[in-house]
């Protein structure tokens, strides 16, 4: 079974946050609820961009057996860790499983061949059980070893998505296919770069775009606006005015902060103020959305059916500056109180609904950042692919 345990660590390399493990348990229990035995696959960060100098691989700060005690008791079962990915000692340890107990190898990406999609590789990960299960939606649009080539090794029947992955596309699909409406997404963070293609395509999907957080700047400059020291993207000024003219002649109405709580630096102690989106003083930087933008962003939230949010509103992570994220989360949460489907989704806003407290007042919050959104970008994933084709 190939799971997202890359959990956040400490310096002690306690987990800081265990929501990835938490939620790959419905899969696992069920396997081992049924009489199965189950080999756990999984990465943790990316160990071969920090190897040591003398060139290996960092294991004491990368290695899953951080995750094996945790594991063994957030299942209340005996886990056992194998110190290779593959290799005799896996095979050997694989095999000896015995019914309800569970392995857990260590870092697929401690191999080189695992980001490459080796098949060689992937076929000695497949040797190791007699079912696939991806359960690991975070790495679907991945075609890694153990998230999509080893699949092929399996015949159609025993190969298959876990609960999680399952949850992940069928929430996905809701807002894909035939989404009522009016239909809202929401978006923000600190880059356009990072978003373009994903605007370029809620343009043929969506009636409102709301743009918040570090990336509406860049839309303000474009415009000839005073934006002071905030974020900009110097080089996506023409990009930000042809997308404001393709929602226009498409018919998709763009909201972007009329007035922004700006600061002197980039700090949680930095003095603050409000001031126009537009006419930002030099000195100043726009860190969160004010409260008029908040008022007419939550007037469309409230009468929206459906809503795709991606991107803080704001550097949500000091209190002072939070407001508008906290805002609009709670503004979401209303809108589905009030009968709207919402799908948080994207790293940054999930770390924000979690922090109010508030995941479990949106209809559906995604795990996977990067497949979430490639999946909303219309792309086909390869991990899910290898399991259905
Ligand atoms: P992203 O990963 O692109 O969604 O960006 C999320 C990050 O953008 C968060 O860490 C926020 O603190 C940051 N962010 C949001 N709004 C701003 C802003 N106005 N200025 C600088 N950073 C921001």
């Amino acid at each position: 079974m190939r799971v997202d345990f890359n959990v956040p660590l400490d310096k002690q390399y306690n987990i800081t946050d265990d929501t990835r493990m938490q939620q790959a348990l419905p899969t696992i229990k069920h396997v081992l609820n049924r009489g199965g035995a189950v080999v756990l696959m999984s990465h943790l960060g990316r160990p071969l961009a920090k190897l040591n100098e003398d060139g290996t691989v960092n294991v004491e700060k990368f290695t899953l057996d951080h995750l094996t005690k945790p594991l063994a008791e957030m299942l209340g079962t005996r886990v056992s860790f194998c110190p290779e990915t593959v290799g005799e000692t896996a095979s050997k340890m694989a095999a000896a499983l015995r019914p309800g107990e569970v392995l857990l190898l260590e870092n697929t990406r401690f191999q080189k061949e695992e980001e490459k999609g080796d098949v060689e590789f992937a076929k000695k990960l497949a040797a190791l059980g007699d079912i696939y299960v991806n359960d690991a939606f975070g790495t679907a649009h991945r075609a890694h070893a153990s998230t999509t080539v080893m699949a092929q090794f399996f015949p159609k029947e025993n190969r298959t998505f876990g609960f999680l992955m399952e949850s992940e596309i069928e929430n996905a699909g809701k807002v894909l296919n035939n989404p009522q409406r009016p239909f809202t997404a929401i978006t923000g963070g600190a880059k356009v770069s990072d978003k373009i293609v994903l605007l370029e395509r809620f343009l043929d999907l969506v009636d409102n775009i709301i743009i918040g957080g570090g990336m509406a700047y860049t839309f303000f400059k474009a415009q000839g606006g005073q934006i002071g020291n905030s974020l900009v993207e110097a080089d996506k000024l023409d990009m930000a005015l042809d997308l404001l003219r393709k929602a226009e002649a498409k018919g998709v109405k763009i909201y972007l902060p009329v007035d922004s709580v700006v600061a002197d630096k980039f700090d949680a102690a930095a003095n603050f103020k409000t001031t126009p989106s537009n006419e930002i003083p030099d000195g100043w930087m726009g860190l969160d959305i004010g409260e008029q933008a908040i008022g007419s962003f939550q007037k469309v939230i409230m009468d929206s059916k459906t809503i795709i949010w991606n991107g803080p509103m704001g550097v949500f992570e000091m209190p002072n500056f939070a407001n508008g994220t906290k805002s609009i989360t709670l503004a979401v949460a209303k809108a589905t109180k009030g009968g709207a489907f919402s799908l948080v989704g994207g790293g940054d806003s999930v770390a924000a609904v979690n922090q109010m407290g508030l995941s479990d007042q949106v209809s559906f919050v995604s795990t996977g950042g990067g497949a979430m959104l490639e999946m909303l970008e219309g792309k086909e994933l390869p991990g899910i692919k290898a399991i259905t084709a």
